[in-house]
């Protein structure tokens, strides 16, 4: 079925839709002039009241609150610019990862909180569980930029430098067990190509 986009011409009707994205099926299956339910596309006559559109539509909605809140709080933050837009992908990406990090976090420690006291606040588990999954979403899109920038390139030539340094680090060791060159060489040999398979 083809997509209705927000805005656009509904493949469907040839209409633009401005509230429901549904159709009456009374009205010859014009667009639906219907208000859509808080956070969802469809009006209550076209799906709006199922227990999943609904649940979507709240946690959509109190992500937005979630969002609106972040966003007053950076505008109050002190904001300098860009000087090295690489640097500052690289720092975003990680506060993103971060940010991440703390919300999975966050989810596990509702979800044991779940099981070990029985029924709680679903709702909750839930939105956290979406800003999670932006996060992640965020992150993903942070790094695929990183890698469009060609920061991957830098990275893999860290990623190459830190082997070495982990494998003379234990060539060194093992000359201090009394090894001998020939053993040091394979052993380093072995834990590069371990390590390479390891990035890869
Ligand atoms: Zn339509
Ligand atoms: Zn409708």
């Amino acid at each position: 079925m083809p997509r209705l986009v927000p805005g656009e011409v509904c493949p469907r009707c040839n209409e633009v839709h401005t509230g429901c994205s549904g159709h009456a099926r009374s009205k010859n299956m014009a667009a639906c002039r219907k208000a859509p339910l808080p956070g969802t596309t469809v009006c209550d006559k076209h799906g709006g009241l199922s227990p999943v559109v609904r649940a979507a539509g709240e946690a959509r909605v109190l992500e937005g609150k979630i969002r609106e809140r972040a966003q007053r709080e950076l505008a109050r933050i002190d904001v300098t610019p860009v000087e090295d837009p690489l640097e500052e992908l690289s720092l975003l990406a990680g506060q993103a990862v971060a940010f991440k990090d703390a919300m999975a976090g966050k989810v596990n420690e509702l979800t044991e909180i779940r099981y070990a006291s029985g029924p709680m606040d679903t709702e909750q588990l839930r939105s956290e569980i979406v800003v999670w999954e932006h996060a992640l979403d965020r992150c993903a899109a942070f790094l695929i930029s990183m890698v469009k920038l060609g920061l991957d390139e830098r990275r893999v030539r860290v990623e190459e430098a830190r082997t070495e340094l982990i494998a003379d680090a234990l060539r060194e060791a093992l000359a201090l067990l009394g090894l001998s060159e020939s053993q040091q060489d394979a052993a380093k040999a072995h834990v590069v190509r371990k390590l390479r398979a390891i990035g890869e």
